[in-house]
């Protein structure tokens, strides 16, 4: 089949298999080109490995650190007429390599917040690895169904207290213009949170102790993120910002519970990147715009893999040294918020209309990494040769 890119909003409904096997191989490349992670985990889970930030902490233990992965994400396969999504390829490619490295990876495909995938993962991990030293939680999903109430949680990206204003890029469009978002009330405040708060990482690594397959001196990391003050109101202050500030908590929590086998919990404050994930926030794409403008600009821009491999080989492992702030959190989002970075992308944001966006934003390259996180615009890759949508993840067959 020939594949191309349909985009309805902020996504894309169709993924290039080979584009994705590209950019998996690309990411590969880019940690393997920076040498061995020195004293890096060795069997690693992922927990929501195959796309964005998690897929690229998967590639950085894998290729950096020379690791086993198990890799649980919620992703639809293709078929002769229809497109998988560009996780399913990603995950596939990411096998094939990780194979060819003399690499064991196992994926599993379902509902990472229900019990029964926590049971099934512990089996394989029991069977296959014995025991886990590192597990990375990187889930970003609109909902969840709670596996102790049966209830399903929706999240929303609100503003809390007041309504929220300012400038916003409609991607499609190319149209700068200005959005109003309600604030959230407090039931959609609390279902955020159960949403996206800690609640699911603790589950995981309560099942994971409770089941003896943690090893000593295991670390874990979920994701966060801070960002400047424009965004505060609709991400730190708003209704997402109350789920990161419960996934803090959960962290801490986790930190006693691990006291006994050694073990370390980590929140990582990450880079606001193109993710299918922040694509659909309101204001952030705009912003990215402008920060990929003037990190790019400075030699300091990273995508996903840089950011993680950095995290591995620099704050978690090898050097090891966590520069935690004053929560205790690792910040890989120092470059982002470098003051000489914030003040040329404040001055950027004040100024920013549908005129002048494509001299002062990144428009380019907002565009070519959301084509890309689904396989299209990959150098190398031929576009007008068939390929194949039926393309499977090897241990999912
Ligand atoms: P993403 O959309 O690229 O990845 C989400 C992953 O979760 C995918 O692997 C997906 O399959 C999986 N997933 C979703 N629902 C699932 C379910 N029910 N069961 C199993 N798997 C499921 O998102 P991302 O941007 O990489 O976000 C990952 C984490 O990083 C989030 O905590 C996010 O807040 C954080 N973060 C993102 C940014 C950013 O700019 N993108 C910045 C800092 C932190």
């Amino acid at each position: 089949m020939i594949v191309e890119p349909k985009i309805r909003g902020f996504i894309c409904t169709t993924s290039h298999p080979d584009g994705c096997a590209k950019h998996v191989a690309d990411q590969i490349a880019v940690v393997e080109s920076r040498g061995a992670i020195e004293g890096g985990p060795k069997k690693v889970l992922v927990i929501g490995s195959s796309t964005g930030y998690g897929l690229s902490s998967r590639i950085a233990a894998a290729f950096g650190c020379g690791a086993d992965t198990i890799g649980v994400f919620f992703e639809k396969p293709g078929d002769e007429r229809r497109t998988g999504t560009a996780g399913w390829y990603n995950t596939a490619a990411f096998e094939k390599e990780a194979a060819a490295a003399g690499l064991y990876a196992r994926s599993f495909n379902g509902d990472a917040f229900s019990d029964e995938m926590k049971a099934t993962v512990i089996e394989a991990i029991k069977a296959d690895m014995g025991k886990v030293d590192c597990v990375v939680y990187s889930l970003a999903s609109p909902r969840r169904t709670n596996p102790r109430d049966g209830e399903t949680y929706k999240s929303v990206l609100k503003p809390i207290g007041e309504s929220y204003t300012n400038k916003n890029l409609n991607t499609g469009t190319k149209v700068v213009d200005e959005i109003t978002i309600e604030p959230a009330n407090q039931e959609e405040i609390d279902h955020t949170v159960a949403v996206m708060g800690g609640e699911d990482w603790e589950m995981w690594m309560d099942a994971l102790q409770e089941a003896g397959v943690l090893a000593d001196g295991v670390k874990t990391v979920a994701y966060s993120y801070i960002g400047p003050e424009v965004t505060w109101p609709i991400y730190t202050n708003g209704t997402i910002g109350a789920a990161k500030e419960d996934v803090e908590k959960s962290q801490r929590a986790l930190d006693e519970k691990l006291a006994p086998l050694n073990g370390k919990a980590w929140v990582s404050v990450n880079k606001a990147l193109v993710t299918q994930a922040s694509s659909a926030i309101p204001v952030v794409p705009l912003y990215i715009s402008l920060l990929y403008k003037v990190m790019k600009a400075k030699g300091t821009h990273e995508d996903t893999i840089e950011q993680m491999d950095r995290l591995f080989r620099e704050r978690l492992y090898g050097k090891s040294d966590p520069q935690p702030d004053d929560k205790g959190r690792i910040r890989v989002d120092d470059w982002e918020m470098a003051p000489d970075v914030q003040a040329e992308v404040d001055k950027a944001w004040k100024e920013v209309n549908t005129e002048n966006l494509r001299e002062l934003g990144d428009v380019e390259g907002y565009d070519s990494s959301f084509l890309r996180l689904f396989g299209f615009g990959l150098d190398g890759v031929d576009y007008s040769k068939d390929s194949d949508p039926a393309t499977g993840v090897p241990s999912l067959a």
